[in-house]
């Protein structure tokens, strides 16, 4: 089987999880992608922050999204030892860029501007974390 005709997939580390970010990780547990909003400024943000990147107000809140956006920009390694992946950034339909990594697609797959998802891969001892899709 050639590289382009493979689907990027590869184990991914627990992610390290704080105070800030436990409610985060609870929902995508249940399979749920949460951002956080800003009720000073309006603006949504990930990843998720006790203070407004914009305006530092302590007034965010948790919003549960759909996790749909367009690839902002990728990278692809091929020299990995478990396969060619995938990583970059999506720009959330709410606002907020992502890194990420892509999933479900070749390499040569992927195009800036590729409408994306996101879905949540198993991790070794931790909670699943978020990673994306063609949509
Ligand atoms: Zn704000």
């Amino acid at each position: 089987m050639s590289e382009a005709t493979e689907h990027m997939t590869r184990p991914i580390p627990a992610p390290a999880i704080s105070i800030e970010t436990k409610p985060f990780w609870d929902a995508a547990t249940e399979g749920r992608f949460l951002i956080k909003r800003c009720t000073g400024c309006g603006k949504a943000h990930w990843y998720p922050r006790a203070l407004c990147p914009f305006c530092m107000s302590a007034e965010t809140v948790w919003e549960e999204s759909p996790g749909e956006g367009v690839i902002y920009s990728y990278s692809v390694m091929h020299r990995a030892p478990t396969g060619p992946y995938a990583i970059g950034y999506v720009t959330l339909d709410e606002g907020p860029a992502v890194l990420t990594n892509f999933v479900g697609v070749a390499p040569d797959g992927l195009a800036i501007g590729m409408k994306v998802k996101v879905q949540f891969q198993p991790t070794e001892g931790g909670p699943p974390v978020p990673v994306f899709a063609p949509a």
